[in-house]
Formats: structure tokens, sequence, C-alpha cells
């Protein structure tokens, strides 16, 4: 490893390993931190059906494995370490896990975001088993079946939308009586006919863990503390998502929840500092958008070493 960098690249999802990829293949021998969650949101689930290449689907930890072996092959050397700090006021740019510091002339942020969990255990063992965070991806997988849709806002109001394509019937379970979700959104959602709406209640256990499948769901009311139980073959949570930017406060620009905002192209306030994926984009957020949208900073990142030292 060099004493200064051509490129860091922060996180491993499929923005990360496609940057990875591309500044390897320009070569810029990429240093690439893996985080705490190598491999991003697509280890979580199951089959993916919608990404590009591969006819008949692929495993979700399968497909992050193949990128990561990829851009390895073209030489990117991946650490498997969680960046704690940085410092972009620094030339060239600092990077820190715990003491041990590097330093790079360029940086791409594509930590992405996590889908917000309702903390439940067996919420975090039944996911990619009957529990999705992401209704594009798995909607189909629940033909003629009945699901669940946690959450109140536009993406619990798109998602059960969506869902009902699929699935026989869609159960809404809010934890309040009115929705945050926009007027249009909500009335599409009331206007649908497999559409149900449970106010006031909160999921309180997923079951059924030891089947290794979703069967049903305990609902607490709210308001009474009465809890019911629920058949359902799916729970979807749509209760939104959190940027994975903590270690970039004050560092770089982003908006109020803590999306890193593009100044110019994917370049961020910061020049030489570059961002790409579900960091950026909370309106996609898909994998193949990520993975194009990492390409993209790859090639800027290229562009700009190019005008630098000409
Ligand atoms: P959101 O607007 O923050 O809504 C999250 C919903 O989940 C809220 O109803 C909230 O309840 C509920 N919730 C939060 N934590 C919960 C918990 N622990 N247990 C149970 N329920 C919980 O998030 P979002 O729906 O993902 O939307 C994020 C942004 O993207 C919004 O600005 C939205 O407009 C935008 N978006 C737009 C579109 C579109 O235009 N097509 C589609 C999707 C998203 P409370 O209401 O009680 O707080």
């Amino acid at each position: 490893m060099p004493d200064i960098c051509k490129v860091i690249i922060i996180g491993t999802g499929p923005a990360g390993y496609t940057a990875a990829l591309y500044t390897a293949r320009a070569n810029l021998k990429p240093l690439v931190f893996a985080g705490p969650e190598p491999g991003g949101q697509l280890t979580l689930t199951t089959l993916v059906e919608n990404y590009p290449g591969f006819a008949e689907g692929i495993m979700g930890p399968e497909l992050m494995d193949q990128m990561k072996r990829q851009c390895e092959h073209f030489g990117a050397e991946i650490i498997h370490d969680a960046v704690t700090r940085v410092n972009f006021k620094a030339q060239p740019f600092e990077i820190f896990v715990g003491d041990q510091k590097y330093a790079s002339e360029t940086v791409i942020i594509s930590t992405g975001a996590s889908a917000k969990l309702i903390g439940l255990e067996s919420e975090r063992k039944l996911i990619g088993h009957g529990v999705s965070t992401c209704a594009t991806c798995d909607g189909a997988f629940f033909r003629n079946q009945e699901v669940i849709v946690v959450g109140g806002g536009d993406t619990a109001m798109e998602d059960a939308t969506f869902i009902t394509k699929f699935a026989s019937k869609v159960n809404i379970v809010h934890r309040r009586d009115t929705l945050r979700a926009s007027k249009i959104m909500q009335e599409r959602a009331f206007k649908n006919p497999k559409i149900s709406f449970i106010w006031d209640s909160t999921v309180d256990e997923i079951h059924d863990v030891a089947k290794n499948t979703v069967t049903g769901a305990t609902l607490r009311n709210l308001k009474t503390d009465k809890r019911t139980e629920m058949r359902s073959d799916g729970v979807f949570v749509a209760i939104g998502h959190q940027p994975n930017t903590a270690i970039f406060k004050g560092q770089v620009d982003a908006d109020e929840v803590g999306y890193i905002k593009l100044k110019h192209r994917t370049m961020t306030n910061i020049e030489g500092v570059f961002a790409a994926g579900d960091v950026v984009d909370h309106y996609y957020r898909q994998a193949v958008t990520a993975a194009g949208m990492g390409c993209m900073a790859a090639i800027d990142v290229e562009r700009y070493l190019e005008a630098k030292h000409g």
C-alpha cells in the first residue's frame, strides 16, 4: 500500500464494489474499507431477481461475493475494518481506523443506508425468510398470499400498493390513527380493495422463528394494550431508512436526515470527495442504481485525478 493512496472507498455495497472495480481497472489501486456490514443490505436478502444478468435470479450474499471477487481480481485491496473517523480538512484526506491513519488524494463514500427495523429479535432472525425491508425486491414472492406492511409513511403506502399486484391481502399496521404519508399516496391505499388498516398498533412479535418462515404476528393495540394474533405469510417493515453517515458529520454537506449532498456530478462540496449509492439516494434505492452510481463516481475520480496531475 502506498503512503498516499489515489483513492479510498468507504463501504462495500453495490456502489462501493462497482467503484472499486472501475478504479482498479483504471489502475488507481483502490483501498476499500468493508465496514461493519460487508456487502451491505443485499447480504440481508435471499433471492435477488431484479439485478440484470441473472435470468434465474441470484442469492444476495452470492451476488455480493461475486462483486467482491471481481474487484479483487483487478487489484482492489479490501480491508475488513470499519472507518471510525475522517478528516477531509487535511490534504491528503485522512481516514482513520482507530489510531491507524490512511491518507488518500480522493475518497468515495459508499456507506449506504440501513432500513430501520422495529427491533424484534424474531424480525432480525426472519429477514430474508418472510420478513423484508424491500417491497420492490421481494413483493413478487407473495403471490396470492397475505402480508403485513408496518409503517404509515409514503414508503409504507407505496410498498403496500405495489405488493397488491401479487398478494391477495395487505394489512397495514400503523402505530397511530393518522398517516404520515402524502395525501395522494394515502388515497391510493385507501381506495385499494386489497388493503386494510390496523390503527394504533405495533407488531410485538413475528412468528415462527422455529420454522424459519413467517406464519403470523402478534399485534398490540397501543391504546387498549390488547394483543391479537394475525396470520400472515410475510412482514414488510417500511418505517424509513437511515443513511450511514455518522462518521462524516461536519466533514461534508448533508441534508437534515443525513443523506450526503452532491455538488457536481458525484462530487460533494469537498473537492476530491465523492459519494455514490444509497448514502446519497433515498429515492431509487436499488442495487443496480447504486452500482451505476459507483461506476459514475469511479469515472469522476479518474477524471479529477487526470485534471489534477495533467
Ligand atoms: P417516514 O416518512 O419517516 O415514515 C416512517 C413511518 O414509519 C411513519 O409513519 C412512522 O410513524 C413509522 N415508524 C417509524 N418508526 C417506527 C417504529 N419503530 N415502529 C413503528 N412505526 C414506526 O419514512 P418513509 O415513509 O420511508 O419516507 C421517507 C421520505 O421519502 C419521506 O420524505 C417520503 O415522502 C419520501 N418518499 C416518497 C415517495 C414517493 O413520493 N413516491 C415514496 C417513498 C418515500 P409516525 O408517523 O407515527 O412517526
